[in-house]
């Protein structure tokens, strides 16, 4: 099988199980776990932020951040096809209490007078508006990079009103390496940041969360709250180290065989691409052949591949470090045959 359903399946490196092996742990609870203080500095250093947090998940990250910065009633700004808004079984109105409301965003971007508009002003009958989320890059989006100056645009809006911005970074580690802009000028576009160790970057769990010392403090009981206080958590830190000291420049090898996918994939009639490729996602419309996503994705597994659906005639390919070159040539040649 070739497994292009995400860049989360991807199993750790030898490098990674050896790291877990020799990693010198404690209890983290207790602060005690040089091998996750570790990762939390380089963590912080990379994104050129005064602190971060270790934690179990990218949902459980985004979810501390919306509990952390905001209170019961408020409201919470984010793009309609967001990952905090679709996919995250609406826990930020289940545990933080709060409402989303939502704006439609051109690839993943939204417009920064809309986001202006969209703040409520003091009114007894209104929500605070409390937090603005930014996704890049934006999944739903297929991968699409969001580019720098709208965030800039976007946190300018924010701080004109005191509203904190949370960037789900996610993928934002493909973004830089596809953009080559700096994962500190990303993070300055936001007061908190979530990244992924697991996904592209390979690790077997965990996300970071990352903002100001303060932030940090008051993230760390909401975890703990949350029940994500670990122990000897260093033995999947270490991992998550070797992800950030030697698997982000090897993200522009997923980004190429993504490029070779989707040129593949879209010189067959019947397919058609959803916008452009910009990092390791790729997005295929199979309406043209007659289709379902579902009953495309049935086909596909008949010759060894797995996608996931994305809409009804809508399939996605994640490129990811267990798909060699050699595969993605596999997987256009399968599929030219299957069409
Ligand atoms: C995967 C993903 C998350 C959640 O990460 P999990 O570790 O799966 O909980 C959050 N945001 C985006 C944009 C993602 O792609």
């Amino acid at each position: 099988m070739i497994d292009l359903r995400s860049d989360t399946v991807t199993k750790p490196t030898s490098a990674m199980r050896q790291a877990a092996f020799d990693a010198e742990v404690g209890d983290d609870v207790y602060g005690e776990d040089p091998t996750v203080q570790r990762l939390e500095e380089v963590a912080a250093r990379m994104l050129g932020k005064e602190a971060a947090l270790f934690v179990t998940s990218g949902t459980q990250g985004n979810q501390i951040a919306v509990l952390t910065h905001c209170n019961p009633g408020d409201e919470v700004l984010l793009e309609a096809n967001s990952h905090l808004f679709l996919y995250e079984g609406a826990s930020m109105s289940a545990l933080a209490g709060v409402q989303p409301r939502t704006i439609q965003g051109t690839r993943g971007a939204m417009n920064p007078e809309e986001v202006r508009a969209a703040i409520r002003p003091e009114d007894i009958h209104f929500p605070e508006t409390s937090l603005i989320c930014v996704e890049n890059t934006h999944n739903k989006a297929g991968g699409a990079i969001v580019p720098l100056g709208n965030m800039q645009a976007v946190y300018e809006v924010a701080r004109e009103q005191q509203i904190p911005v949370h960037l789900d970074g996610a993928r934002l580690f493909n973004a830089s390496v596809a953009s080559g802009v700096s994962l500190e000028h990303y993070a300055a576009q936001a007061d908190t940041v979530q990244f992924c160790l697991s996904k592209g970057l390979g690790a077997p769990m965990g996300s970071v969360i990352a903002g100001s010392s303060d932030f940090i403090n008051k993230a760390r009981k909401w975890r703990k709250r949350l029940g994500g206080g670990l122990r000897q958590v260093g033995m999947v830190a270490a991992p998550g180290l070797v992800a950030l000291t030697e698997m982000v420049d090897r993200l522009t090898e997923d980004h190429e065989h993504a490029q070779l996918l989707a040129q593949g994939l879209s010189q067959m009639t019947g397919l058609n691409l959803e916008g452009k490729v910009e990092t390791n996602i790729v997005l295929v419309n199979v309406a043209e052949l007659g289709k379902s996503a579902e009953e495309f994705l049935e086909d596909l597994k008949g010759i060894g591949i797995l996608a996931v659906p994305f809409g009804p005639a809508t399939v996605r390919f994640v490129t990811n470090y267990d798909v060699s070159r050699d595969d993605i040539e596999s997987v256009v040649e399968r599929v030219e045959q299957l069409v």
